[in-house]
């Protein structure tokens, strides 16, 4: 198969569809690959490691549309990218259809076969393609966060793992699934005090045999968030209920009442935020100061680190890539089920549930 890696257009986007090492077990697979010239120049991927690893270079996106069986994105296609689809191509990247009719009408004019990676599934149950932004999230949030204390970002001037004689800040994580998970792991490598609150007890248990007593672990209630949010110097935001905008468990009472110059990360912020007090913003000017207390809402956190994000995502998004290669997209979709989960639109046919109620388009 010949497959197509555009260089990302989406403003302050630097990641790309496949770094050279994913481009050179491809080629080993037998297929051809062709990669936009720069495509990964904005994270020290060059060209000549492209080519290195078996690519061949193209100038512009519309050589790359106009010869690929496939074409392999981060971002969802952009206007100019939908129009140089063609039937029965197949696109695999992020789509995020639900709340993009302009995007998902493209698409199905196209006569594509858009297979989105947010809507892949795992055997857990789990979002095996989004699990690693929520990783690198997770992992961010604490060092955001740790420099959000600092007394130059409005923060109490505190160290988060304080030092031999002065105690380690209070880190407080709501959430403990993939994101809340890697921020726990984070602040407990920094020797901060830390505490994840989440509402499943399963989880709640897995991660106390995980960590033991270095986290603490305490079941999700208004009391239990009151109580540790008003104690908190840094408080992580990192819950998420599947399909519907986040739980709002930090309410501006409770904001206004916590210590001055404490730090609120809204990871879940994507998904409207989980503290009352969030509104989103971006890497340009990540923060904000609100009843004394500093708000860290970038909606697109990883995009800070464009090349950790890139190499996370190819890691995940490798297996399901060279099996739609391999196989073709009908065997390889109707071999797995959890990439057939992926499949969004196929030829002018919406197929993912979620999208059509979303769009009140037929199903
Ligand atoms: P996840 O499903 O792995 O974990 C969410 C956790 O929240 C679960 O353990 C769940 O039990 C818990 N939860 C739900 N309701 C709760 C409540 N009332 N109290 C306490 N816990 C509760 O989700 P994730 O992958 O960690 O993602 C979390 C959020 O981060 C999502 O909104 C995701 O879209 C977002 N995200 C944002 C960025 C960014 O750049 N800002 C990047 C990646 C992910």
């Amino acid at each position: 198969m010949r497959i197509g890696v555009p260089k990302e257009i989406k403003i302050h986007e630097y990641r790309v569809g496949m770094t050279p090492p994913a481009v050179r077990e491809a080629v080993h697979h037998g297929h051809e690959v062709l990669v936009q010239k720069g495509a990964g120049f904005g994270i020290g991927l060059f060209d000549e490691q492209y080519v290195a690893a078996g690519a061949r270079i193209a100038d512009t996106a519309a050589e790359i549309f106009a010869a690929a069986d496939m074409i392999v994105k981060v971002k969802e296609p952009q206007t100019a990218e939908w129009k140089m689809l063609r039937e029965g191509q197949i696109l695999f990247t992020y789509l995020h259809l639900a709340p993009d009719p302009e995007q998902a009408r493209g698409l199905l004019d196209s006569g594509c076969v858009a297979i989105a990676y947010e809507t892949v599934t795992d055997s857990r149950g789990g979002l095996p393609l989004l699990a690693p932004m929520s990783e690198v999230a997770g992992r961010m949030s604490i060092q955001a966060g740790a420099h959000c204390l600092e007394i130059a970002q409005g923060g109490r001037g505190m160290l988060l793992g304080g030092v031999p004689g002065v105690p380690a800040a209070k880190v407080v994580i709501l959430g403990g699934g993939v994101s809340g998970t890697n921020a726990a792991r984070m602040a407990m490598g920094l020797e901060a005090h830390v505490t994840v609150i989440d509402l499943n007890l399963h989880r709640l248990y897995e991660l106390d045999m995980q960590f033991g007593p270095s986290l603490n672990t305490i079941y999700s209630t208004v009391d239990a968030i009151e109580e540790s949010v008003l104690g908190a110097d840094l408080v992580i935001g990192a819950v998420l209920v599947p399909g519907a905008a986040a739980p709002k468990l930090v309410t501006e009472d409770m904001v206004k009442r916590m210590k001055k110059g404490s730090v609120l990360v809204d990871i879940a912020i994507d998904q409207g935020g989980c503290f009352a007090t969030s509104h989103a913003t971006t890497h340009a000017d990540p923060t904000y100061v609100m009843h004394d207390v500093v708000h860290y809402c970038v909606a697109n956190m990883p995009g800070a680190v464009a090349r950790t994000s890139t190499f996370a995502l190819n890691n995940a998004t490798l297996p399901f890539t060279l099996a739609l290669a391999d196989k073709g997209y009908k065997e390889a979709l109707l071999g797995n089920p959890h990439l057939m989960a992926g499949l969004n639109i196929h030829k002018g046919q919406l197929t993912y549930k979620a999208v059509s109620d979303a769009l009140g388009v037929d199903y």
